[in-house]
């Protein structure tokens, strides 16, 4: 599943080819990814208006319009995807033999970037203004951005009695960071998962503060090396399993103490950590 790191990448990577286009006009091929919206309101309210600007807010994709604006969330396995132009789009999309899964596609003055998800959980949605997004409007503090500071997240930890695991992965508190991430947060913090947040002693926060911001930036240079490639619908981020020091490594020997990996179950998701040196 994208998090922040993943999601920055792409708009890293899709900035230069959509910012300032004109989207012409809008297919929905399949109209599940606009649910719970209409896809003729998505298609309406696009098509004709100029991407101003490409823009990130936690997990979510902002195409911000000259009137109102687009979001676009890649839940499990969204991706996008980009065409040379319609008539390419259209002896591609969908199609039996050699075809590419496409569920939306914004056909712009060059190009036409697509968005897919074969599962479809992921969405494309309009919005008058960024405030009438429910998702948009609940979202924390972006670890990306200047107002996550040490004490401004020392304070919010203080204020939560969850464990630090949950913590984390509440995007009202900080938006981004999902299951993989915050593993590797509190590995890196040295911090045992299911701490209650509030217990946290100011070094002890000032060093998760410090983690967070270390362990995004580490993936993120990962994630935009080499950059996605939305010709490619088949890529996805390679590398990733290479610098992950808790994430999916149940068994194998903690890269800082050789003691094996745990997992533990929390709140439905597996929590990977070291015994010894998380405490
Ligand atoms: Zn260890």
């Amino acid at each position: 599943m994208p998090e922040l790191p993943e999601v920055e990448a792409v708009v890293r990577t899709l900035r230069p080819l959509a910012q300032g286009r004109r989207i012409r006009c809008v297919h929905v091929f399949h109209p599940i990814a606009t649910k719970p919206q209409s896809a003729s309101r998505v298609a309406l309210q696009a098509q004709g208006r100029r991407i101003r600007i490409v823009a990130r807010k936690g997990k979510y994709v902002l195409l911000v319009l000259d009137r109102g604006l687009l979001t676009m969330h890649f839940r499990l396995a969204g991706q996008l995807l980009w065409f040379s132009n319609r008539r390419e789009l259209l002896k591609l999309a969908n199609q039996a033999e050699n075809g590419v899964h496409v569920d939306v596609a914004f056909e712009l003055d060059k190009g036409v970037l697509g968005f897919a998800d074969r599962r479809h959980f992921g969405r494309v949605h309009v919005w008058e203004s960024a405030d009438d997004s429910p998702g948009l409007r609940v979202l924390g503090i972006d670890p990306l951005s200047r107002d996550f500071t040490s004490s401004r997240f020392t304070q919010l930890l203080a204020g939560s009695k969850r464990s630090l695991k949950d913590f984390l992965l509440d995007q009202t508190r900080v938006a981004g960071i999902g299951n993989i991430y915050s593993c590797e947060s509190l590995c890196h913090a040295r911090l045992d998962p299911r701490r209650h947040a509030n217990t946290l002693k100011p070094q002890e926060a000032r060093r998760l503060h410090k983690a967070i911001v270390s362990v995004l930036a580490r993936a993120l240079e990962c994630c935009l090396h080499p950059a996605p490639d939305f010709r490619d619908p088949d890529w996805w981020f390679q590398g990733l399993e290479n610098i992950l020091r808790a994430y999916g490594r149940e068994g194998k020997p903690c890269r800082r103490c050789g003691q094996p990996i745990r997992r533990v179950a929390q709140g439905g998701r597996s929590t990977y950590w070291c015994g010894r040196c998380q405490q």
